[in-house]
């Protein structure tokens, strides 16, 4: 992790000003906290997607961001979507998204849902254990399936690492397995983590597929895609490349490993569509200081890590954050309103707030449209889940 020393808000790196009052103005009347999501935005974020990446195909990772405005407008864009249960797979179809489009991305699943899931006409489902394949073969008999490569997610933000994906050598007897089984061995998958901020994560992705391709094919199975996850970045604190040089790169190690026998390529995208298109509304209800001569005050917000920003975890992700309040800046400890000690968003890593801050003042949480919403407990204090708004602006 990195250490930050003090944040100061960037205004240049993270919000057009002239936007901003836009959103502002259309979240003044609106009782905080909730997230404005810029709908344009990820539609934007989609097109230069397709523009960067012209022979990939895009899977919107769903539990990103589930609201269904989004999931409308990116149907209409012809988006195709990973889902993770059958509930997603339920609002996708009420959506009117085709099973067509949906990838069933969860290597963990019930053989029931599976089963419900094919019946629904979902033929497309990512593996990583003998366990579920022979569950696929029993319920979704003659899908394509995709293996999932464990990485160990480093130079990630948020990592994945561990709990998805099994070893080359156990992907090659699952393909095999599978084939065995009567499945259609589609291809490969990975996630190198999410807010992966090391391209070259990719390379060596991609070169263990080349590795799996070449030894399945040894056995007479022919894999035709490669699933490059999620992992594009959104634009936090800490800088990231440009996503143009994401997919200059990473086109280049598909060329290096596959010359002019490029598989299908798949991607699936979370936070890097819909993380810019979120500005966090929220209200200071307290200032206080543990001692009369602390060097810092602590700030209280009405949104904390069970409000929708759990991701602050271990100071993970950290969020651009201005405040509408004036005087010299000072440096505080940012925390939420529940009654868990854990509800503190930033302590090790100070941010700046204006000197004059008080109860009452209004705090713009940037990049906040991917995992918020979607991460935020029910009821916990009694406070509600996070509430969205759909700016049209
Ligand atoms: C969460 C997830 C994604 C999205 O990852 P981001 O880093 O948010 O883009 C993609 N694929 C799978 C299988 C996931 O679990």
């Amino acid at each position: 992790m990195e250490e930050e020393s003090c944040y100061t808000f960037d205004f240049d790196r993270h919000m057009d000003p002239e936007r901003f009052e836009r959103i502002k103005a259309f979240a003044a009347d609106k009782e905080t906290p909730f997230v404005v999501i810029d709908l344009e935005r990820i539609g934007d974020k989609y097109d230069e997607l397709r523009r960067l990446l012209p022979y990939a195909k895009v899977y919107y990772a769903v539990k990103a961001n589930p609201d269904d405005e989004i999931l409308k407008m990116l149907i209409a864009r012809g988006c195709h979507f990973d889902i993770a249960s059958v509930f997603e797979l339920d609002q996708m179809l009420r959506l009117g998204a085709r099973p067509d489009d949906l990838s069933y991305g969860n290597t963990i699943k019930k053989a029931r849902h599976i089963a419900y899931a094919y019946e629904k006409g979902v033929r497309l489902f990512s593996t990583d254990s003998e366990e579920d394949v022979r569950k696929l073969a029993a319920n979704a008999p003659g899908s394509k399936v995709f293996f999932r490569l464990l990485t160990d997610g480093s130079g990630a933000d948020w990592p994945l690492s561990r709990k998805f994906g099994a070893h080359p050598d156990t992907i090659y007897r699952l393909i095999l397995l599978a084939a065995e089984l009567g499945l259609d061995p589609y291809g490969v998958s990975f996630h190198v983590g999410s807010q992966q901020r090391d391209i070259g994560q990719w390379d060596n992705a991609i070169a263990t597929c080349r590795y799996l391709f070449d030894s399945v094919a040894q056995e007479g199975v022919h894999l035709r895609m490669i699933n490059l996850g999620g992992g594009f970045p959104a634009n936090y604190v800490s800088p990231t490349h440009d996503i143009e040089l994401y997919s200059q790169e990473i086109t280049r190690f598909l060329e290096e490993d596959f010359g002019d026998q490029a598989p299908e390529i798949l991607i699936e995208p979370g936070r890097s569509l819909v993380g810019d298109a979120g500005v966090l509304v929220s209200e200071v209800v307290l200032v206080s200081k543990k001692s009369e001569f602390n060097q810092y005050s602590w700030v209280y917000l009405d949104v904390g890590k069970f409000g929708g920003l759990i991701e602050t975890i271990d100071e993970a992700i950290k969020y651009p954050i201005f405040v509408d309040a004036g005087g010299a800046p000072k440096e505080a400890i940012l925390a939420g309103p529940t009654c868990d000690s854990m509800d503190i968003l930033y302590e090790d890593t100070k941010y700046e707030v204006p000197g004059d801050i008080t109860e009452g003042d209004r705090v713009y949480i940037f990049t906040t449209g991917a995992y918020t919403t979607s991460y935020s407990s029910v009821n916990f204090n009694g406070f509600p889940p996070l509430k969205a708004y759909i700016f049209r602006g």
